[in-house]
């Protein structure tokens, strides 16, 4: 395993006439062992930081290390790493067995060890001997992806980079992956960079979880920090179900200083009779256990959680009620003050 540090990376591509900026002066620094999440809406960038950590691009500014090492001039097969799409990129014409054997062949293993590299990676993914004989399109989507897990494991990387693995996964067969991964990860002890753009896969998964948009990494910390202390309104919307409510502060009472915008959380906004703010109800998620209450006014939106209570008809005109005591506060550029 090996240390992962980012320092200003940046990426420029050219399309037509036109240049797309994929990443703007980034910076990470990957603990050794680490699994990192890494989360952002389609084309934020995160395809473009995995190819430059594997070597597949260059950045035009700032470099990528593994331990102390740079990695500019390195190539992507030597600098040790296993990379998984989001389609399994199987090569169709050769066996499970090939596929998952590429690696160690290309490397120039003897005969011995390559096989007990492919069973060994195989029996951790899962992917039953009954299936290396076969071709990858007789397998299923899961056990395709579980032959590309197996394919990176038996590189033994020491950076494993995982390119949105589950998305294209039916929702059980993700969330049973997902256990794997976690185990797996434990297992190997690589490196992890796991990208994805489903908040709750990168918060279950990763130690910290850094969120980009737009080519930037605007918060990296535990899903608590995310959660409880978002840096910006970005972050703030994009960390949590329901999203977080965001008002103008001026629609509230009290001195709201130098925020401009405040943020509630569902669980902090009650429905309340008597409140002074008023609005009515535009939906109602009701989750069974608990119903998150969607309240339209002059302050724009809040959304209320009800527990153990009837929640309201849609159309119905209600009081809420925000804890300002819990109001997180934002001001220029959004940024949390
Ligand atoms: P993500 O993986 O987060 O969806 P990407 O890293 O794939 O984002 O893309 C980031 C931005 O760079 C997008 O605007 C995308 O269109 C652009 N981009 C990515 N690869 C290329 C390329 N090879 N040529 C031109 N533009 C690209
Ligand atoms: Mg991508």
């Amino acid at each position: 395993m090996a240390r992962v540090r980012l320092s200003g990376v940046s990426k420029t591509y050219r399309r037509g006439g036109a240049s797309v900026q994929a990443l703007s002066a980034v910076t990470l620094d990957v603990a050794a062992g680490e699994l990192l999440s890494i989360l952002g809406p389609s084309g934020c960038g995160k395809t473009t930081l995995l190819r430059v950590v594997a070597g597949l691009d260059r950045p035009d500014a700032g470099s990528v290390r593994f331990d102390e090492r740079d990695m500019d001039g390195t190539s992507p097969q030597a600098r040790g790493i296993g990379f998984v799409f989001q389609t399994a990129a199987l090569y169709p014409h050769l066996s499970i067995y090939d596929n998952i054997a590429f690696g160690p062949r290309a490397r120039g293993a003897a005969a011995g060890a390559i096989d007990a590299s492919v069973r060994s990676a195989a029996r951790r993914m899962h992917v039953d001997d009954g299936l290396l004989p076969h071709r990858p399109r007789q397998l299923s989507g899961g056990q395709r992806q579980r032959t590309a897990l197996a394919r990176a494991l038996a590189l033994e990387p020491k950076v494993l980079l995982l390119d949105e693995p589950l998305t294209a996964l039916d929702a059980r067969l993700r969330a049973e992956l997902r256990v794997e991964l976690a185990r797996l990860h434990e297992s190997t002890g690589a490196t992890t960079l796991f990208v994805t753009h489903d908040q709750a896969e990168a918060l279950a998964l990763g130690h910290r979880v850094a969120v980009m948009r737009e080519g930037r990494v605007e918060q990296i910390g535990s899903a608590r920090d995310l959660y409880e202390r978002p840096a910006n309104v970005f972050v703030a919307e994009f960390i949590g179900t329901p999203p977080m409510a965001l008002i103008d502060a001026t629609s509230l009472d009290g001195s709201a200083g130098d925020a401009t915008t405040l943020g509630f959380r569902a669980a902090d906004v009650r429905l309340d009779p008597d409140a002074r703010l008023r609005g009515t109800v535009r939906a109602v998620e009701d989750l069974g256990g608990e119903a998150f209450v969607y309240v339209d006014g002059e302050y724009g939106t809040l959304v209320a959680r009800c527990i153990g209570a009837d929640a309201p008809l849609v159309g119905a005109h209600v009081g809420v009620s925000p804890d300002l005591t819990r109001a997180h506060r934002f001001g220029a550029a959004g940024r949390r003050v």
